[in-house]
């Protein structure tokens, strides 16, 4: 009986792979149809100063607006195009899209106060071997400077070292910042501090989501500020979803943070909104007014 359960179990399993890779496969071919047809699109996330709040830059997400299935999230889509190549594609759109954009940025509202463009970079793409010359073409052809983008890996992405090390070299050789995203949920997080060489540290949600706990639950978080410190990495608190938890980080020493608290990720129009009101003519500011109160 037990074996009969197994077998029937085994056969509902096998059937939900099924529906899933058919619904990958179709996935990853209306992808390919997408990005000609221009249905995806960027959204920017302030990244802001504490304990203040201020705009300080912001990270592109790419959004997927699909004709009937509405909104399809990268989380879901951004793996499927990783297995299928179309990763390569769609991440080199992205990269333009969000340079273009920051440059535009640049000229109309000048260097303060956004520092730089952060842009996801999956694995796939760092093992392309003309990775580190698309950048540079893509800075060139944009005229953004090279100091204006962050590059965002995961450690997963770099931590057997190869072809994806040596790019991460490249890059950063061309004055582009690195940065090492969801930071202490991969492999061997601080290894790789060792051996790979970024420029800041975005420190995951999972453990921001620690800082108002015990004292057990917030050590990650107020060790890896620490660390940062002494290695002289820029360090990003992301998810950040309350005032308490703010005013907790900033007094573990982090100066940066990323989360819902301070803004969603925001049409391209709104982070205007927000330039164009601390230039002093337009009426947007960044709300909440963090820690204010
Ligand atoms: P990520 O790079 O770690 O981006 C942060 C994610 O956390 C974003 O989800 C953002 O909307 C979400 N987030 C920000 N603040 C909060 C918060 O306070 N609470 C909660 N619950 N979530 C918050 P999103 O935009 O859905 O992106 C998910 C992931 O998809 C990204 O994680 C990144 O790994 C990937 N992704 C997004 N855009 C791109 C892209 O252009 N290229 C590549 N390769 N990956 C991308
Ligand atoms: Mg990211
Ligand atoms: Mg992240
Ligand atoms: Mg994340």
């Amino acid at each position: 009986a037990a074996k009969e359960q197994g077998k029937s179990r085994y056969a509902r399993y096998t059937e939900a792979m099924d529906t899933c890779a058919v619904e990958h496969a179709r996935l990853g071919a209306e992808l390919r149809r997408a990005l000609a047809a221009g249905e995806l699109f960027l959204l920017y996330q302030p990244v802001v100063a504490l304990p203040d709040g201020e705009l300080r830059g912001v990270e592109a997400l790419v959004r997927w607006r699909h004709p009937e299935r509405g909104m399809v999230s990268p989380a879901q889509f951004i793996p499927v195009a990783e297995r299928n190549g179309m990763i390569v594609e769609i991440g080199a759109w992205v990269l333009r899209e969000a340079c273009r954009q920051m440059a535009d940025w640049r000229r109309r509202y000048g260097a303060a106060p956004l520092s730089r463009m952060a842009v996801n970079v999956s694995a796939r793409q760092l093992r392309e071997p003309e990775f580190a010359q698309a950048v540079a073409d893509v800075l060139e052809e944009t005229g953004l400077a090279p100091e204006d983008l962050l590059l965002e890996i995961t450690e997963t992405a770099v931590f057997d070292g190869g072809l994806a090390l040596e790019t991460v070299r490249a890059v950063r050789e061309l004055g582009v910042g690195v940065a090492l995203d969801d930071f202490g949920t991969g492999h061997s997080s601080l290894g790789l501090l060792r051996t790979c060489p970024v420029d800041a540290l975005k420190v995951d949600k999972l453990f921001v989501d620690g800082v108002t706990g015990t004292a057990e639950q917030s050590a990650i978080a107020a060790s890896l500020a620490q660390i940062a410190r002494a290695l002289r990495l820029r360090i990003v608190a992301e998810g950040v979803e309350t005032s308490a938890q703010a005013r907790r980080l900033y007094q573990l020493g982090y100066r940066l943070a990323q989360g819902f608290h301070f803004a969603r990720p925001l049409p391209a129009e709104r982070i205007d909104g927000m330039l164009a009101a601390r230039a002093g003519h337009g009426p947007e500011a960044l709300e909440p007014p963090a820690l204010a109160s």
